[in-house]
């Protein structure tokens, strides 16, 4: 995405070799213990992450019961579900999910900052904190999913929902082509956090 932003493309190393420095100096002055970031780190790989959605997702492709409830009462309808604890803990609170269908096309973003549910979707890539991203995604929504590779046909509505304190959403994409007959767990497996950002579809699988 750094070429659609104008990102240095060494700006993901920079940070992290920042960060890294950050975390030395902290544990050097005992702010920090050795083993505390690595603590967060596991919790997103392990507790909260896009994994969660994932599995949101293809429940509610392959129940339509479960898809209206998610989309009705969405923490009701997470907490039907055995995933690690937490989904309703930090940047958890009052997440709300919105369906893509053949008549509309869902992109979720935050105008003010970052706003994003982490429980179901992780930590937020970069490029959604880019300024350019948060204000062109709401002017010119259809352009700026072009720009992802998502064209969004004049027939079909694009919303777009700005995530806040009070309410973070996230997508549910629309269950792809020749996914018949395929388990819940290999329909989550195609589940990307970028779909249920709205800027990417679900591809179907290869034949
Ligand atoms: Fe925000």
């Amino acid at each position: 995405m750094s070429e659609i932003f104008g990102f240095p493309a060494d700006r993901e190393a920079s940070s992290a070799a920042k960060v890294r420095a950050l975390e030395a100096l902290l544990i050097e002055k005992g702010i920090l213990g050795s083993d505390s970031v690595d603590t967060v780190l596991r919790h997103f790989e392990t507790v909260a992450g896009p994994f969660n959605g994932a599995r949101i997702v293809a429940r509610a492709w392959i129940d339509p019961a479960y898809k209206e409830r998610l989309i009705k009462d969405t923490p009701a309808a997470i907490a039907e579900l055995d995933l690690p604890v937490g989904m309703t803990g930090a940047e958890g609170e009052h997440m709300a999910a919105v369906a893509n269908s053949a008549d509309v096309h869902n992109l979720i973003i935050c105008t003010l900052c970052s706003c994003y549910p982490w429980p179901v979707l992780g930590l937020p890539p970069y490029w959604y904190k880019d300024p350019v991203f948060r204000a062109r995604g709401v002017r010119e929504p259809r352009a700026v999913l072009r720009e992802f590779g998502v064209t969004v046909p004049e027939s079909k509505a694009v919303k777009v929902w700005d995530s806040s304190a009070q309410i973070r959403w996230f997508v549910v994409p629309e269950r792809p082509a020749n996914t018949e007959g395929m388990s819940e767990e290999a329909l989550a497996a195609l589940v990307t956090p970028e779909s249920m950002m709205g800027v990417a579809l679900v591809a179907a699988p290869h034949a």
